[in-house]
């Protein structure tokens, strides 16, 4: 049996019921075996064998009391993948689905992330079970402690760098800083998606959906097309999707649709800068569900479904894992959508993943065309560790010029390998190769 396949078959032996962890495994041992078949030094060092297993993985209890004085109990996870290249990195993420797999799939392809933005991060993930949604401040507070007062026996600046995710924001990050201030009597860059008067670096709430813009446009510059007048549409609400509707409207390009889990919004008319402020005013301060846009602005909304049989130019998923299914890809190729940028992490299915391949239109995959978060978030590690902050412009020149190297790097990856224009390939080859370099130096650890 080949080793790709051999190493799959004891990933799913030993991680059973676990779907998204061998979905993103399988993805990316595909797409590097012609490396690991070209260099014995992978085969004889055992990295795929080694690059699969976690070099830690915590799991706690989260207790914490409600508002009503009853005790609620949590699952709180951290993955920490690989540490070959820099401190483990990665966001935490609260939601009701979150498990092992989901959080093992996203330190997985965090690894090969971090790698890509040319920093010093390893990889890692983290979270808990626990619904932000329709809790009081107060109620968010005492989670945040709680889950902090475990997890602050696990990271710290030089060891593992958490930050934000699905569930946690600005605000989350702020009670888990002050907890893990608390009992480390320290004032350290910890996490990162800081606020800006406290440690936080401009242009980070606004980097994963700018990133993605960026992307998108790099990779049109190779059929030597712009992003203006493209009509887009976005899936999601928070911030990832905010930052990608609001740089669209930056850079000329017409967003139509936006979502949360209730369903989406189509405004044939396009959603506005203004109305983008309006969403994130909805979202960020009153919490309140997408559905509220289409009764202000009578505009469309379609309870309980995705956006993407909406005719578009370029598609941004920007909510969550497995959102475009093999049919919502068939239903965006055949109205014409030849651009799809993941903001969110593995937002594609496998199938649907393969379709866009196969058709041949520019796909950037998460781990490439989300990466200008994590960077921006490299760049706070930076700045806190010099007591220094940059400018927006700085910030922004940066995030720009690493989002076209990675693409660059993806592009020549892909061509080297005999896939010319496959960032699938491309991301995970670059990626893996500079981790496993470093793994190979470091002996057997
Ligand atoms: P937020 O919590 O700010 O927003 C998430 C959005 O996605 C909400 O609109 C939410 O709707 C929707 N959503 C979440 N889960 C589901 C679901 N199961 N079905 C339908 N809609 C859903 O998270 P982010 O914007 O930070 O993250 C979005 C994606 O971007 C994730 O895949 C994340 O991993 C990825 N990402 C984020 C980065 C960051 O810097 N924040 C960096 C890189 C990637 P609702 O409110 O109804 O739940």
């Amino acid at each position: 049996m080949a080793l790709v396949q051999e190493v799959l078959e004891i990933v799913k032996k030993r991680n059973p019921n676990e779907p998204e962890f061998l979905q993103a495994v399988t993805e990316v041992l595909e797409s590097i075996r012609p490396v690991v078949e070209r260099y014995k030094k992978y085969r004889d060092g055992k990295i795929l064998e080694r690059i699969v297993e976690p070099e830690r993985m915590i799991q706690f209890r989260v207790p914490w009391i409600d508002d009503k004085g009853q005790i609620q109990v949590n699952r709180g996870f951290r993955i920490q993948m690989n540490s070959a290249i820099g401190p483990y990195k990665g966001g935490l993420r609260f939601h009701p689905t979150v498990n092992a797999s989901i959080l093992k799939f996203l330190a997985f392809e965090q690894v090969f992330k971090n790698s890509l933005t040319t920093l010093p991060m390893g990889g890692g993930k983290g979270g808990a079970d626990f619904d932000p949604k329709g809790k009081s401040d107060n109620e968010v507070m005492r989670f945040c402690q709680s889950f902090m007062t475990e997890l602050f026996h696990h990271v710290g600046p030089n060891t593992d760098v958490p930050a934000g995710d699905i569930g946690v924001g600005r605000r989350e990050i702020g009670y888990l800083f002050g907890q893990y201030k608390r009992l480390a009597n320290e004032f350290t860059g910890v996490l990162t998606g800081k606020s800006l008067n406290w440690g936080g670096s401009l242009i980070r709430p606004q980097a994963t959906g700018y990133g993605a813009v960026y992307f998108a446009q790099e990779m049109l510059k190779t059929r030597g097309e712009t992003i203006e007048g493209k009509v887009c549409t976005v899936s999601g609400s928070g911030n990832a999707a905010q930052y990608t509707a609001k740089k669209l409207n930056q850079v000329g390009a017409k967003v139509v649709t936006m979502s949360d889990s209730g369903g989406f919004i189509y405004d044939k008319a396009g959603i506005t800068q203004e109305k983008v402020e309006w969403i994130m005013h909805l979202k960020n301060v009153r919490r309140r569900r997408i559905k509220e846009y289409a009764e202000h602005f009578r505009a469309k909304y379609v309870e309980g479904q995705r956006p993407w049989g909406i005719k578009c130019d370029c598609a941004f998923p920007c909510a969550t894992q497995n959102e475009i299914t093999k049919d919502d890809a068939k239903k965006l190729l055949d109205n014409g959508c030849y651009l799809v940028s993941e903001a969110a992490n593995m937002p594609s299915a496998p199938a649907a993943v393969d379709l866009f391949l196969a058709r041949k239109i520019l796909f950037g995959p998460g781990k490439a065309a989300n990466a200008g978060g994590v960077a921006t978030s490299g760049l706070e590690m930076s700045q806190n560790s010099i007591r220094f902050s940059w400018t927006r412009e700085e910030v922004d020149q940066r995030l720009r010029q690493i989002m076209t190297t990675i693409h660059k790097n993806a592009w020549d990856t892909a061509a080297e390998y005999g896939q010319p224009g496959n960032l699938v390939v491309g991301a995970n080859i670059a990626g893996f190769v500079k981790v496993a370099d470093a793994m190979l130096d470091q002996g057997v650890v």
